[in-house]
């Protein structure tokens, strides 16, 4: 698996946020909103803005057909923008209907329209495996239902990257089993206990850690108390009996500096 560069498709797919994808992503959003603001012109519209938000979703591996399905329009329409059509002797169009820029706008690489082999990053579904693990479904039965062999599941508990398929199947999974109870869907009392001491060994986060904002961006952190992050968090997790987490840790280091800083 090569890594992409630096840019949207990294940005995007990879959750880099290094400053070169974080400015790649700004472009895309400039360029996006740009566009769609001077969608409201008629009859015609720029085609250069879409043609740059095609470019972008090329990047992400979003091929013309793949784009054209998604915008709900004629391939060859988009071959025109890119290329123009060299057969009748013309370049790429300069100008577009406002509805067919709007609607080629409206397309933005997401799991479910991203080709199935695409390769991203796999922090959300390393997460949600974990958190099931937490809650006691043992692995092999978490890897029976996605298809997978012992030794691919448990690789995939800590690949960095994993395929868009992937990706769809574990957030299906999780989707369905993140709020029932394990020993009433066939797990034995043992299997159960002996995956949750698992997830605790690994200091993997439960369910209740992340919500749909958190679990799949990279810069988050699992919220164990509450209040993790925050001054408050640290006496949360001792009257939970947990270790305390980084982030507490770092939030009663920076009360300190400043209680020091004032003093
Ligand atoms: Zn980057
Ligand atoms: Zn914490």
């Amino acid at each position: 698996m090569n890594e992409r560069p630096h840019g949207y498709a990294r940005y995007r797919l990879d959750g880099c946020r290094c400053y070169v994808c974080a400015f790649a992503r700004s472009q895309y959003d400039d360029n996006r909103n740009r566009a769609v603001a001077y969608g409201t012109w008629r009859p015609w519209a720029d085609a250069e803005p879409v043609r740059i938000h095609i470019r972008h979703l090329q990047s992400c591996s979003m091929g013309l057909r793949a784009i054209a399905a998604a915008a709900g329009v004629d391939r060859k329409r988009l071959q025109a923008i890119i290329t123009g059509r060299p057969e009748r002797g013309t370049g790429p169009q300069e100008k577009v209907r406002p509805a067919l820029a709007a609607a080629v706008l409206a397309v933005e690489p997401t799991l479910d329209n991203l080709p199935a082999c695409t390769v991203i990053g796999a922090t959300g579904t390393a997460r949600r495996l974990q958190a099931l693990i937490t809650a006691g479904w043992p692995q092999h039965h978490l890897a029976v239902r996605l298809g997978m062999s012992d030794a691919n599941f448990a690789a995939t508990l800590h690949r960095e990257r994993v395929v868009v398929r992937t990706v769809r199947a574990v957030r299906g999974l999780y989707d369905a089993l993140w709020r029932a109870d394990p020993r009433e869907h066939g797990v034995a009392v043992q299997r159960y206990s002996r995956a949750r001491a698992q997830a605790a060994a690994n200091g993997w986060a439960p369910v209740g850690a992340w919500d749909d904002d958190t679990i799949d961006d990279p810069a988050a952190f699992p919220d164990w108390t509450g209040r993790c992050g925050t001054p408050a968090g640290d006496a949360a997790h001792r009257r939970l009996g947990q270790t305390v987490c980084q982030p507490c840790l770092n939030a009663r280091a920076a009360v300190r500096r400043e209680a020091g800083a004032a003093a």
